[in-house]
């Protein structure tokens, strides 16, 4: 029976049904339940794959009643906050962030959110996360930051007006340097040591220790220690096996 509800919350969430979502939590469904075996990029939990899809309300209740903001995909590591980044649904991140998510949370290649939205040219969503307080020095697993995933040309082409856009945003949050409070009620502009880091995470910085109080409440409590990814990058090795099977790769 519970194997049956997990399901049908899976299936809502995709459908963006709020109607199924809380019918099947009524029924006893699991709210961080993942497929077994699943690995479809940003089919996860039901907070994964609403996030990816953009179902805003559907967004809301998993968060109202607790789901997990860390819970990542089998595929590339990719947290709710990735997914919602990566497809330009700004409103969902702003709920997650809101709900203790945490900013530069990473994935399997050392992702962040931020660099996620400058692959696919998100340009909106590049700008909320900047004003947020995302930081655009950090760097991924190939030593790619936000700057360079502007050129993947994923979408559109390399040097565009969107690309362009996203390059002075970047830019202008280097040359002011400045980090925001990770309170997202509070955002408070501050510098490196002005800002007191989380002794715990080391991830994010508040302007004052109310600030801190009140992130924790919110769900950074739950966040705290699990936002970065230390495990190795699996699905890396399996990119170079697939390539290598298909075109080959030189010696
Ligand atoms: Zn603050
Ligand atoms: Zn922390």
């Amino acid at each position: 029976m519970a194997e049956t509800a997990n399901e049908a919350l899976l299936t809502a969430a995709e459908n963006g049904s709020l109607r199924g979502v809380k019918a099947a939590l009524e029924a006893g469904a699991d709210i961080d339940y993942v497929q077994p075996g699943s690995l479809i990029e940003g089919r996860n939990t039901a907070l994964l794959i609403a996030s990816f899809l953009g179902h805003v309300d559907v967004v809301k209740l998993l968060l109202r009643k607790g789901a997990s903001l860390t819970k990542r995909d089998a595929v590339a590591s990719s947290a709710p906050l990735h997914g919602a980044a990566r497809e330009g649904h700004t409103e969902v991140v702003d709920l997650l962030v809101h709900h203790g998510a945490t900013l530069d949370i990473r994935d399997g290649h050392q992702t962040t959110p931020l660099m996620a939205a400058c692959m696919y040219k998100r340009v909106g969503t590049v700008r909320r996360l900047i004003d947020l307080g995302a930081r655009v020095d950090l760097t991924d697993y190939h030593g790619f930051t936000a700057k360079g995933y502007c050129f993947f040309g994923i979408v559109g082409e390399v040097g565009d007006r969107d690309c362009m856009k996203m390059l002075k945003l970047i830019q202008e949050a280097m040359e002011t340097r400045l980090l925001r409070c990770c309170n997202p009620m509070c955002g408070k502009p501050g510098y490196r040591s002005t800002l007191k880091l989380c002794a715990q995470c080391k991830l994010t910085r508040y302007c004052s220790r109310d600030c801190q109080k009140q992130h924790w409440t919110v769900g950074h409590k739950k966040s705290c220690g699990h936002d970065a990814y230390t495990g190795e990058t699996p699905n890396l090795l399996d990119c170079r096996k697939l390539v290598e099977s298909t075109v080959g790769l030189p010696n």
